[in-house]
């Protein structure tokens, strides 16, 4: 007799939710930040300087520029990309909204590619398909964690004259064969969110080995301004001009202080991520009704999330059935992502609707996202595998 459902009554496996995702924060982070507190410098100071050399040093590139989250980290990108008025931009349809927003922010299209239903990246077969005389750039989003194939967009980016940007901010601690993420587009843009590989709180970075663009986005993050306070400071002078359009998208020394503490830990948090993420293939490698995605060859995967997918043909339920169960049980799985050409706004304003990306609006009814974080305990781990085994043989056709 197998156990009932908490969603019908039954124990959960779990008395408290375990969160798909959360930040770890110890001692050395809190220490960082109140010696912050304590100095001269509470933003435009000496621990920005100090996070972008050390990220720089952690991605492999010749620039790092901080801003204050991941959407203003892509936003600056497309800005440094020359992107405007009149270029189209592709992009995932599966991904969170920002990676198109920003294309919209500047006057541009957004375009939206398909993926490949095995892993979910973005498919460069489809984003050959889209690319005109408008095209300017090409954004490949590291769904999961896993980097994209830089090969293929590379080839395509370079054989039509675009700028190659990497939303990388699922993929922080990820390699593709020996090149890190933040080195394998032109511009990479990541996120310290708190449900992130690494957090700030609010916070993002742009990577390139292109000074040019490097100086356009210092720029940019400070109201188009060339010189910054503490530059003024150090050259005694109160003069300062505005050269192009910009934003206040500055990340603060509180901030970048965190950022520097919390990236020491992030090879030993990416280890930790990807025994998780073994012990879900392990254990899943024999269970009807969900495949994990597949990881390509030469991939080192950062495992920001571990998504399944549901094989509907073996269950009788649908994924919100699942979702909706697994939640009882107290695991606290998510959805990443609804293709963003599905979202009202997109719909309204760009004419996108069902069936122009199939893959992905497939691949959005059967996902479900696991529990992967760096303090997850291997109890945990054990806990939604057994909420999903529990459900699904409740649920097998
Ligand atoms: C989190 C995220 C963003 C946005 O980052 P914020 O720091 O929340 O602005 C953009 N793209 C992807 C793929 C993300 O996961």
């Amino acid at each position: 007799m197998p156990a009932k459902l908490a969603i019908f009554g039954g124990a959960p496996v779990r008395s408290g939710l375990l969160p798909y995702s959360r930040q770890s924060v110890g001692e050395d982070d809190i220490a960082a930040v109140n010696a912050v507190l304590r100095s001269d410098w509470l933003t435009t100071g000496p621990m920005v300087e100090e996070f972008e050399r050390s990220f720089a040093l952690f991605a492999g590139t010749k620039h790092a520029v901080a801003v204050g989250n991941g959407t203003a980290a892509l936003h600056a990108a497309y800005c440094a990309a020359g992107i405007g008025p009149g270029d189209e931009v592709i992009v995932p349809a599966m991904t969170f909204a920002a990676t198109a927003n920003a294309a919209v922010f500047l006057g541009a299209t957004p375009v939206f590619a398909d993926c490949d239903p095995e892993t979910l990246l973005i498919d460069p077969k489809s984003v050959e398909a889209l690319v005109t005389k408008k095209t300017k750039a090409v954004v490949a989003m590291d769904y999961t964690g896993q980097p994209c194939d830089y090969d293929a967009l590379r080839t395509i980016a370079d054989g039509k004259k675009l700028t190659l940007i990497a939303d990388a901010c699922h993929a922080l601690g990820g390699f593709l064969n020996d090149r890190p993420t933040g080195s394998l587009a032109d511009l990479n843009a990541f996120s310290f969110h708190p449900v992130k590989p690494i957090a700030t709180g609010e916070g993002g970075m742009v990577t390139t080995d292109d000074p040019e663009m490097a100086v356009r986005m210092r720029c940019f993050r400070n109201h188009g301004i060339t010189t910054d306070h503490r530059q003024r400071q150090e050259q005694g002078s109160w003069f300062y001009e505005m050269q192009a359009l910009g934003y206040n998208y500055r990340l603060s020394d509180i901030q970048c202080a965190l950022g520097v503490s919390q990236l020491k830990k992030a090879p030993a948090w990416t280890k930790r991520r990807q025994e998780l993420a073994k012990m879900y293939d392990m254990a899943f490698s024999a269970t009807k009704g969900l495949r994990p995605l597949s990881v390509r060859s030469g991939v080192s995967h950062a495992y920001h999330l571990y998504v399944i997918q549901l094989n509907l043909d073996l269950l009788a339920a649908d994924r919100n059935d699942i979702f909706r169960a697994l939640r009882a049980e107290n695991i606290g799985v998510n959805v990443h992502y609804i293709p963003v050409h599905l979202h009202p706004y997109y719909r309204k304003n760009f004419g996108t609707r069902e069936g122009l990306c199939p893959v992905a609006e497939k691949a959005y009814t059967c996902i479900l996202s696991l529990p992967v974080f760096a303090a997850m305990t291997d109890k945990d781990a054990d806990d939604v595998i057994a909420a999903m085994e529990k459900v699904l043989s409740y649920f097998a056709a």
